[in-house]
């Protein structure tokens, strides 16, 4: 069976969390999303989320070793056996080789880095406008992709909110952090020969076929 350990890359605002609801479930591997994980932890007010709440609100990038724990914890649940995609990490180049270590550890590798690429002004915009479900997570967007009735989940009927590090100057720290911290793995994945590249400013539906392509088949 062929495995998929997969890695979804691409700016803020480049459609991750859109493409990657589609390839779960188009692949049948878990959502691995160090965002959601790190959200859940500051809702819920523990210690890792306390910690991780003032670099968050400001745009900058959680502490390696945070983020490290909480994906080596993740790829020891039996679920990742079959393989995973990662949302949101790696960010770094030391997340990247902590994750090379750990699949290693597993006789694992990564297998394909889909990497969405989007210029900066739709990126703005699409950040800026962004509404997700406090419920489900769902994304909508004021404009591109409104929901039926205004400030509620199609979905599921949950409530829509803005996240704080949705606000324009906050956008822009991310998108500079982005360019500085992460843009480089483009580079270390390209080493391994895993990468494809995908324009992220088609219609999700456009993009997940390219995707797909460049995936191939879910059951091969
Ligand atoms: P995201 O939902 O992926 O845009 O993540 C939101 C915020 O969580 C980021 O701006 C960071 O502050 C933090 N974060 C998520 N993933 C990571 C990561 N791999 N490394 C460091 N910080 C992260």
């Amino acid at each position: 069976m062929t495995q998929f350990n997969l890695i979804l890359l691409g700016p803020p605002g480049a459609g991750k969390g859109t493409q990657a609801g589609r390839i779960v479930a188009g692949y049948g591997i878990p959502h691995i999303s160090t965002g959601d994980i790190l959200r859940a932890a500051v809702k819920n007010q523990t210690p890792m989320g306390l910690e991780a709440k003032k670099f968050m609100d400001a745009g900058d990038l959680v502490p390696d070793s945070v983020v490290i724990g909480i994906v080596e914890d993740r790829l020891r649940e039996p679920d990742t056996a079959k393989g995973f995609l990662m949302d949101g990490f790696p960010r770094t180049i030391p997340q990247a080789e902590a994750l090379d270590k750990a699949l290693e550890g597993l006789g694992r590798a990564v297998t394909k880095v889909i990497v969405l690429l989007v210029d900066e002004e739709l990126l703005i915009a699409r950040l800026t406008g962004r509404r997700i479900c406090r419920s489900c997570q769902t994304p909508f967007h004021v404009l591109f992709t409104p929901p039926k009735t205004e400030g509620v989940c199609d979905a599921c009927g949950g409530e829509l909110y803005q996240r704080d590090d949705d606000t324009e100057t906050t956008v822009r720290n991310r998108l500079e952090v982005y360019g500085r911290q992460t843009e480089p793995l483009i580079d270390y994945y390209d080493k391994a020969g895993v990468v494809a590249r995908i324009d992220g400013a088609q219609l999700p539906d456009v993009t997940y076929k390219d995707i797909r392509a460049a995936l191939g088949p879910a059951d091969a």
